[in-house]
């Protein structure tokens, strides 16, 4: 099931999108005009089950879709350096400052944990503001993202997947010079925009996300292509790991790092400008899509 966020006259819901993708309807007995599917997320995790869907359905082209969990309860959780290609390719541009020279090995022995605040999350089809004040070095990433159903702490590997409700796509934006600047991630990349998210979020029956294809274009030119196969630590292994001493609650969002192909891997960078349009598709969710400004 896809389960999307979005206004309709003048109004937040949450509802389930079509197997065609042409209409939405609504949970008519859930309140979700603060938290959108982030509601009925939760009552999933908690284990009351989605409830029915028992609205009137609604074309797509009539409502306008809000980021799937428009506003997270917390940070969204975030993985950097978690595909090999990727993992060489930020070595070699010198913004790694986690790594002491290109030659150092790229591949992180642990996972690397960084979030992003909960006010950078914009919907697809919104603007990202470039703050040309801030930063010349506007790059895109895009992830497949997990959202926890069961919460739960010291989760096992072997049971991670049970705590999964399903998944979504961020693009998480980042400030290349900033990243690199301040020698810790969390503000170049949780500048305000800087979270796009959506179009919706996929339950884990409908998608097999250990073993997906994510690309990217930006402007039309093909930039990422990679399976959530070639992930250095897996999901189950990123669960585990986040879950050793945090507890996880419904709706947590895992973003689990991108693949090779981002603007820096290329020489010279190819960082984004004013008017540049980033689509990114994951198969099985759908397309996520965002023009800088
Ligand atoms: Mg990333």
């Amino acid at each position: 099931m896809k389960i999307a966020t979005y206004t309709f006259e003048g109004r937040r819901h949450a509802g389930i999108v079509d197997a065609g993708n042409r209409t939405v309807t609504p949970f008519e007995d859930v309140d979700t005009r603060v938290d959108g599917a982030l509601a009925i997320i939760r009552l999933a995790g908690n284990g009351d089950g989605v409830p029915i869907a028992n609205g009137k359905a609604i074309p797509l082209d009539q409502i306008k879709l809000e980021a799937p969990i428009p506003r997270p309860a917390r940070n969204v959780f975030c993985v950097g350096k978690n595909y090999h290609d990727h993992a060489r390719e930020f070595a070699r541009s010198g913004f790694d400052s986690s790594v002491s020279s290109a030659d150092a090995a790229p591949v992180p022995s642990d996972p690397i944990f960084f979030s992003k605040v909960p006010e950078s999350v914009i919907a697809t089809g919104d603007i990202v503001r470039i703050p040309g004040d801030l930063s010349v070095a506007i790059d895109y990433e895009t992830e497949l993202t997990v959202v926890i159903g069961k919460g739960g702490r010291q989760i096992s590997a072997a049971s991670a997947l049970d705590h999964v409700w399903g998944y979504t796509i961020i693009n998480d934006v980042t400030a290349r010079d900033i990243q690199g600047r301040h020698k810790q991630w969390l503000l170049g990349k949780s500048l305000d925009t800087f979270c796009p998210m959506g179009p919706w979020l996929v339950s884990k029956d409908e998608l097999d996300g250990t073993d997906t294809r994510i690309r990217c274009w930006v402007n039309g030119e093909p930039r990422q292509d990679a399976r959530t196969t070639d992930l250095i630590f897996d999901i189950p292994c990123l669960i585990e790991t986040l879950s050793a001493g945090i507890t996880l609650y419904p709706g947590d969002l895992i973003a689990t790092g991108t693949a090779a192909g981002v603007g820096i891997g290329f020489t010279p960078p190819k960082y984004l400008k004013s008017g540049d349009v980033v689509r990114m598709e994951v198969d099985g969710i759908g397309v996520l899509e965002n023009r800088f400004v």
